[in-house]
């Protein structure tokens, strides 16, 4: 059996623009209340954050996971795929399970979640304000939400998930 007959076919073959601009909007969110988490501490930290977010996110993602996806070049849970096929050429989606974007992801984001957390509570400690709490729960609330209940939402209706290692729900029993 090869990985494309391994491909999950009640999945959606494309996901509702609801979802998607959703799913946009919260993390361009996140990503600015991380930078105005890590710019409560230091200027530098917060430009260098932001860029990180960008590259990562934005480009050296899309390049290493969506090519090899089946959803290349399809509107996926948040888009990508689309992006991806306006800059990069189509890879394999035998490659996907080993790709190394796919192992590079969780570093990826674990670091876009903790620098500011960390950044926001040091700051915290040198001088408490109302407007650091408000970002610091917002933060946590769209870390939660996204990583937690909306990560599900898309895995579970995702054509990838039977090989996808990040897939965050359980392969379905008739699989
Ligand atoms: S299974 Fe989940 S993590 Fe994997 S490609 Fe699909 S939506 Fe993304």
């Amino acid at each position: 059996m090869n990985s494309e007959t391994k491909l999950y076919t009640q999945g959606l073959e494309k996901y509702p623009k609801t979802t998607i601009i959703f799913g946009n909007l919260l993390m361009i969110v996140w990503i600015i209340l991380g930078t105005i988490a890590c710019r409560f501490l230091c200027s530098l930290a917060a430009w260098l954050y932001l860029a990180f977010a960008i590259i990562m996110v934005y480009i050296v993602l899309r390049k290493l996971i969506c090519t090899d996806c089946c959803y290349y070049d399809k509107w996926c849970p948040i888009g990508w795929s689309k992006l991806s096929a306006l800059f990069f050429k189509k890879g394999s989606v035998k490659k996907f399970g080993t790709n190394i974007g796919v192992k590079l992801a969780p570093f990826t984001y674990g670091v876009l979640s903790l620098i500011p957390l960390i950044f926001i509570i040091a700051s915290m400690f040198q001088k408490f304000t109302i407007s650091k709490l408000i970002v610091l729960v917002l933060l946590l609330v769209i870390s939660f939400y996204s990583g937690g209940i909306g990560r599900k939402k898309s895995c579970a209706k995702c054509k990838m998930r039977l090989i996808c290692p990040g897939c965050a729900v359980k392969p379905p029993s008739d699989a």
